[in-house]
């Protein structure tokens, strides 16, 4: 009896050298060869990190487009990211209806 392993290699992998140690991510990154974020020519990274709802129009706006919205908003879940991701509100991975208001919530009676 023989037991045969096969090792694949993930559809995606990055490696990044830095101070002598590579550092392989598995899952795709805006690096990614052959993706093309749309976003990531984008001169102000907190565009999509709303602090209201008008910006978070404009941010899904800009998403709705996008080629990889889909394998984006993956990543998102995936990585429990915060902000707009494939054009979904996300906080710890979860996605938001809406831009949460600064303050305490109401109590409700
Ligand atoms: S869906 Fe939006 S956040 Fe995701 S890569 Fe595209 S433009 Fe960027």
């Amino acid at each position: 009896m023989s037991i045969s392993i096969t090792k694949t290699k993930p559809a995606h992998e990055d490696r990044f050298e830095t101070k002598g140690v590579t550092i392989a991510f598995t899952a795709p990154t805006p690096l990614t060869p052959g993706l093309a974020w749309r976003c990531a020519d984008h001169p102000d990274p907190e565009f999509f990190h709303p602090v209201d709802d008008a910006g978070l129009a404009a941010a899904q706006a800009f998403c709705a487009d996008c080629p990889v919205r889909a394998l984006c908003l993956d990543l998102g879940h995936a990585r429990d990211e915060y902000g707009v991701w494939g054009g979904v509100l996300l906080e710890g991975g979860k996605p938001l209806a809406a831009v949460k208001k600064p303050g305490r919530p109401k109590k409700v009676a």
